[in-house]
């Protein structure tokens, strides 16, 4: 038997709680992996603290990041024992995820954690990580080059905002990291930002095209911030449009695609397909080691799992948080 987060409805309404599993309540899938570490991404947060949308059916265990090592694996890809990762492709949305001590998934969705680093360091990139790696990756695709001017990431404090801002710098580019929490000033330098601005400094949509500004664009927040980024991003310049954070809305023209050339990207971790996954993951592992993801990670039992949901949906998650799922 094994420990799982659990998602349900009853009479007392959407709830988690915690149950004793057997390999008999996994769903169908060619691998099966013991689970020592998960994370909380935003999309947890929905999950776990009941909001509709993200679970598709219930019961579900959440947790759409795992890390852990291959137990036994049909396709004969991973000898057991391999230390994997697994994010996206539906897990904790669609099938049960990482919240629980094993998961039993599909063998191609699993990447082989880079060198020698371990389930904890994955986790600590996780989604937000990975999503912010894809990011910088579009970014580059589309001519992002140092040298051509600030690089902004919107929702910076947050975990894809703060591996946005470290992958950025260590890739030699100048960012202006925007937080509504002042006071993360000195973490987000330490983190290699060179400009701070309040949220509420953040150019807001006036005219169709604003000064401009930005080399390119890194945003977790949507609406009114991704509208004023668009308008004042650099010809030819991009934007990497991850999240939304602060709204799912966005009302603006096509000026700035057409008069400046510049190329709104979107980013969806969840079905990047697998030879992606190893190119980000091979460029996190050299870029974001575990020194340099130190001062972005805390690590929490599984316990923690539902009071974590409420505190990242609050904004008040300061980088990666990383689930000890493996008790003792
Ligand atoms: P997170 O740690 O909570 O970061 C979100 C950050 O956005 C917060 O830390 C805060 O940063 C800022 N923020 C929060 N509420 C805001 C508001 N009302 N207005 C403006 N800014 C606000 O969450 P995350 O896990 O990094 O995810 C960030 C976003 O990316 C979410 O929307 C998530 O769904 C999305 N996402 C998308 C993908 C994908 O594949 N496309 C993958 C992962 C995540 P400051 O305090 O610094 O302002």
């Amino acid at each position: 038997t094994f420990r799982a987060l659990r998602a349900l409805k009853d009479e007392a309404g959407l709830r988690t709680e915690f149950q004793t599993l057997t390999p008999a309540n996994l769903p169908p899938g060619d691998a099966v992996v013991r689970v020592t570490h998960s994370s909380v991404n935003y999309k947890d947060g929905l999950a776990v603290a009941g909001r509709p949308g993200v679970l598709k059916s219930l019961p579900m265990t959440p947790g759409i990041d795992l890390a852990g090592e291959v137990v036994t694996d049909e396709t004969g890809t991973y000898t057991p024992g391999t230390p994997v990762v697994l994010t996206g492709w539906g897990i904790g949305e669609r099938q049960d995820g990482g919240y629980a001590e094993y998961a039993r998934v599909r063998s191609e969705w699993l990447v082989a954690i880079p060198g020698e680093l371990s389930a904890e360091w994955a986790m600590g990139v996780g989604t937000a990580g990975f999503t912010a790696m894809l990011a910088v990756l579009a970014l580059e695709d589309h001519g992002m080059t140092p040298g051509q001017g600030e690089v902004l990431v919107t929702g910076a404090a947050g975990g894809v905002g703060s591996t946005a801002v470290a992958l950025l710098a260590a890739a030699g580019f100048t960012v202006t990291a925007s937080t509504g929490r002042p006071q993360e000033e000195a973490y987000l330098r330490s983190l290699g930002a060179t400009n701070i601005i309040g949220r509420e400094e953040l150019p807001l949509l006036k005219r169709s095209l604003e000064k401009e500004r930005w080399a390119g664009v890194v945003d977790t927040v949507g609406g009114e911030a991704l509208a004023g980024a668009y308008a004042s991003t650099r010809t030819h310049g991009s934007l990497a449009v991850c999240g939304l954070a602060g709204g799912h809305q966005l009302q603006t023209t096509v000026f700035p695609l057409i008069l400046r050339g510049v190329n709104l990207l979107g980013i969806d971790s969840v079905t990047c397909p697998a030879p992606r996954r190893r190119t980000a993951w091979d460029r996190l592992a050299r870029d974001l080691p575990p020194v340099k993801l130190a001062p972005l990670i805390r690590i929490h039992p599984l316990e923690d799992v539902p009071a974590l949901a409420e505190e990242i949906l609050a904004g008040q998650v300061r980088g990666r948080v990383v689930i000890k799922v493996a008790s003792g």
